[in-house]
């Protein structure tokens, strides 16, 4: 990681002083490492309230989201039919530790959305949720192997922090210590887009593989989407050994369409398992895994797989994710996908203007910028490829403006339905000086 701890000087008292409060009595003073801004350093801001695009610091300062905590709050903050949902909600009491009609509401809503989605089990977050799939297809298949690829990130289960993106990729981090052998042994991890490396793999050793798990387009190492041909290697090569295909839609599903990724690549494959979060918790800790009934039949007490939760279902996180759901429809996709198309063109247009070499990638309405000299990024290796000092300089430009990007180089940009004409002009309006900062960092 490159150091820039002490370029950017604290100019956030509040947030400073919780920051070393929280520093005191929590490690690194965070509760998810990407939060710290070590990759940008500084002061990680304090945020006390949210409301449509923008959040507000304890500082009492006012910034255009742009993270949109990290992919969930689709509608912008506080939506009118949310928070009624949550409310509604909370006035019958929190948590029951029964079935309840909710679930059942939110589990037919993401079955009628993802045609291969027969079946679907509520969790709490998108790490449950992968560590489950693998669970159950190991179990399914009687196999031990998997496949995952690099600088895509499943969340933190044992077996799948190998070469992760996400908060690893920001850190620089390899893989991590207190992962045993045992738990990584039965990884295997091969570059994301590569054909020929997935195709040897399973000529191999196909018959020991229970599962390929791949976020369906890469968003933990800025968004790489998968090409068409990997995309059917994958289905093929997983079809042909009997192995299952996890499509993890944690952070493409029910933002990049209706349906997720699985919506937009009509002719790609149709994975045996799905692993969904973000925005179907609208904001609040549920996420789901799905698929085949007869796969999703294995899961206890239908089948001998085990696997629970306390909070599992919760029924104001699922009044809050059936809500939100509710409220996605074709104008919001619409929306945000022309909205992310203006920003990001104009990103390109002031970076171009500064001399800063980049290249924006999209998934769908999901899209990252790569300061870099490559005009295309396809794998973590590429990804890695960039000035990260630059990312840092421009950073800090935006958030000195009011503008709250992601503090990685490695994350996508996330908007919401309420980033109208009006909030994207002034992000727009800090570029240029974000820009020229960028570029006092060019090699
Ligand atoms: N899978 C993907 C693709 C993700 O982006 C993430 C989180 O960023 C996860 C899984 C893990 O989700 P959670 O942070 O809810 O555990």
């Amino acid at each position: 990681m490159t150091d820039v701890s002490g370029v950017y000087p604290a100019d956030a008292p509040a947030s400073q002083a919780l920051f070393d409060r929280a520093s005191a009595v929590t490690p690194g003073g965070v509760n998810s490492p990407v939060r710290a801004f070590r990759a940008v350093g500084g002061t990680p801001r304090f945020m006390v309230r949210g409301e449509g695009p923008y959040l507000f610091d304890a500082d009492g300062r006012r910034y255009v989201d742009l993270v949109c905590s990290w992919g969930p709050m689709i509608l912008g903050h506080q939506h009118p039919a949310v928070m009624e949902a949550v409310r509604a909600a909370t006035a019958n009491g929190f948590s029951f530790g029964t079935p309840t009609e909710g679930e059942v509401a939110l589990a037919e809503e993401i079955v009628s959305r993802v045609a291969p989605v027969e079946q679907l089990r509520l969790v709490s977050s998108g790490t449950e949720a992968t560590m489950s799939a693998i669970r159950l297809a190991r179990g399914f298949t009687g196999r031990s192997r998997i496949v995952k690829f690099a600088g895509c990130y499943h969340g933190h289960v044992d077996s799948l922090l190998a070469a992760a993106g996400s908060g690893l990729a920001t850190l620089a981090l390899p893989d991590t210590p207190g992962v045993t052998g045992a738990a990584a042994a039965d990884t295997i991890v091969l570059p994301y887009n590569d054909v020929e490396a997935l195709q040897k793999v399973f000529a191999a050793e196909g018959g020991q593989i229970a599962a390929v798990i791949t976020e369906a387009a890469a968003g933990n190492m800025g968004v790489v989407p998968p090409s068409r041909e990997f995309e059917a290697a994958l289905r093929d090569v997983t079809r042909l050994s009997g192995a299952l295909l996890i499509s993890d839609e944690v952070m493409t599903g029910f933002r990049v369409s209706r349906s997720g990724w699985q919506g937009l690549s009509e002719s790609g494959p149709e994975p045996d398992l799905f692993t969904f979060g973000k925005v179907m918790g609208g904001g609040f800790p549920a996420a789901a895994f799905g698929g085949r009934a007869d796969v999703m039949g294995h899961l206890a007490p239908a089948g001998p797989v085990y696997q629970a939760g306390t909070l599992s279902g919760n029924p104001v996180a699922t009044a809050a994710g059936l809500a939100t759901l509710r409220n996605l429809t074709d104008d919001v996709y619409g929306h945000l996908l022309a909205q992310s198309g203006k920003l990001a063109y104009a990103v390109r247009d002031a970076l171009n203007a500064a001399g800063v070499p980049h290249t924006i990638q999209f998934a769908g309405s999901m899209f990252s910028v790569f300061f870099t000299e490559q005009t295309t990024v396809t794998n973590y290796d590429q990804a890695r490829q960039q000035n990260l000092p630059a990312f840092a300089a421009f950073f800090h430009s935006m958030l000195s403006q009011g503008v709250y990007l992601p503090p990685s180089a490695f994350e996508a940009w996330f908007l919401s339905a309420v980033h109208d004409d009006t909030v994207l002009d002034q992000v727009v309006s800090a570029l240029p000086a974000a820009a020229a900062e960028a570029a006092r960092m060019a090699p």
